[in-house]
């Protein structure tokens, strides 16, 4: 069997060496997942999906710390980072979506029939069968948690493709939930990359009933085509470009601690950090000179010390892709005003570090502005008026988040509701609540996960009518 290279980003070492799963083994997975379902679990008893689930949170939390440095040897994250939100949040997961599961009713409707018969109309949800799980890098075990959960309650069985950059805690999930019960054939990982590889043959596979993936637009249309042969449900969890808006009412420094941690959570490689920075302009000097105060402030140091808050990107490809941005955005005149190139990290210098950057000088007609980075960079743009800053957010074929920084409640309200984006926040960032709906419009998605919707998608609801 053929396998890769598993390398720690902040030092650019080689730690492991993972299988790749060839097309044999993805049909064997997907198989597995087949007769899991065929042996019964597709009709367990909801009670006892949800309890799995249950049992699940609980063996998460007894290897926490296996789970943090899982995370962190694959993405080079701050340790405080994994445990307060990565880890922590699958295991939110898993016990949110076992009260959703458990809590969830259906639909029923009496239909007045001619004669003075009625008809009962109600609704059954079946499992959508053998579900395609791919996610991303980012945050691995966070984003793969929140699709496994409501998958599995559903009464699912999934094949899982970690991204090939962070293979670890996919399969670490798979001990825990075989030890907390999970039938065999219930829940698989194959590991590998997209195209010619693990991703592509588990998206062409005929034996999958859906897909659900995070990840770039463009891997995205990829996978739409890949399964469009066989017309099969897709939720796509995608890109994003998005916008904070600051009007010049706003607390400034409760605003820059918001905008900052928008802008460089996870050296900004989350789908809904903050690439554009509109500012009113009476405060927008203010901003940029607290954006780059904040931004010199960050600690860029081994991830495993409790005070380091900013890692490495996850590759040399990753790092290549955001220094040619940064090119791209001075040829476009854009000034740097803090950052700009690789710092100096000296025994970490192997890893794939880079300076948190901002700019000012670009227009949304630039591509730094326009295009997804996925970095710790953002441009800083002024605004007059309320339907310019309105305007200039939506001027993106992505439509992922927006965030709205004002001590106008009305206002606030107002332009988040006019954002064309899945999520919008005023006076916050990245505050989830799981049971409310997540995705994107345009470029950034297909679909809503999230509390009852991602019921909707990992079910087939069959309506039963007896006249009565
Ligand atoms: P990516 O699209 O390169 O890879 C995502 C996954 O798809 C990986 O597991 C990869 O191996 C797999 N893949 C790649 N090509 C494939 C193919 N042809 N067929 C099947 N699978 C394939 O994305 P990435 O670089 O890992 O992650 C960063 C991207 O993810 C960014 O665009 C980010 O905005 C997005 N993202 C979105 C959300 C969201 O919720 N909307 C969350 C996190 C990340």
């Amino acid at each position: 069997m053929q396998s890769f290279d598993a390398v720690d980003p902040a030092t650019g070492k080689v730690f492991a060496q993972v299988h790749e799963a060839d097309d044999v083994l993805v049909g064997r997975a997907v198989n597995a997942a087949r007769r899991a379902l065929d042996r019964g679990w597709a009709d367990t008893p909801v009670q006892e999906r949800v309890a799995l689930l249950r049992r699940a949170a609980d063996g998460i939390e007894r290897r926490f710390e296996d789970f943090v440095a899982a995370e962190v040897r694959d993405t080079g994250k701050p340790v405080t980072q994994a445990r307060n939100l990565d880890v922590a949040r699958a295991v939110l997961n898993f016990r949110t979506f076992a009260d959703i599961v458990a809590a969830a009713g259906e639909e029923a409707y009496l239909t007045d029939l001619s004669g003075g018969r009625q008809a009962l109309n109600y609704t059954v949800r079946k499992p959508l069968g053998v579900v395609a799980v791919i996610v991303p890098w980012n945050l691995p075990l966070l984003l793969l948690t929140w699709k496994i959960a409501p998958a599995l309650a559903c009464g699912n069985a999934v094949v899982v493709k970690p991204s090939e950059e962070t293979p670890s805690t996919a399969s670490l999930l798979a001990e825990v939930l075989a030890e907390a019960g999970a039938p065999k054939g219930v829940y698989n990982v194959v590991h590998g990359f997209g195209s010619g590889s693990a991703g592509q043959y588990l998206t062409q596979h005929h034996g999958i009933d859906g897909v659900t993936f995070t990840g770039s637009s463009d891997t995205g249309a990829h996978v739409m085509r890949a399964v469009a042969p066989r017309v099969r449900p897709v939720s796509f969890e995608l890109g994003g470009k998005n916008a904070a808006i600051v009007f010049d009412d706003v607390d400034v420094d409760d605003a820059l601690d918001g905008l900052s941690r928008s802008v460089f959570t996870n050296t900004g490689q989350v789908c809904l950090c903050t690439e554009r920075v509109y500012v009113q302009r009476r405060i927008f000097d203010d901003i940029a000179d607290g954006l780059v105060r904040r931004a010199q402030a960050l600690r860029l140091s081994d991830p495993w010390s409790d005070d380091t808050t900013t890692g490495p990107l996850i590759s040399e490809k990753h790092r290549h892709k955001v220094l040619d941005y940064l090119t791209v955005a001075e040829e476009a005149g854009a000034t740097v005003i803090t950052g700009g190139g690789v710092p100096t990290m000296g025994a970490l210098s192997g890893g794939w570090w880079i300076e948190p950057t901002l700019w000012t000088g670009l227009t949304n007609k630039d591509r730094a502005a326009r295009e997804e980075i996925f970095g710790p960079v953002a441009a800083l743009i002024p605004f007059d008026t309320t339907e310019e800053a309105v305007t200039l957010a939506n001027d993106t074929d992505y439509g992922l988040a927006a965030s709205v920084w004002t001590n106008d409640l009305r206002r606030g309200h107002d332009v988040a509701q006019r954002m064309r984006t899945g999520i919008s926040w005023v006076n916050t960032w990245f505050t989830r609540e799981l049971r409310s709906p997540f995705g994107g419009v345009g470029l950034s998605g297909i679909g809503r996960e999230g509390g009852e919707h991602s019921l909707h998608f990992y079910t087939e609801p069959t309506n039963v009518c007896v006249q009565l």
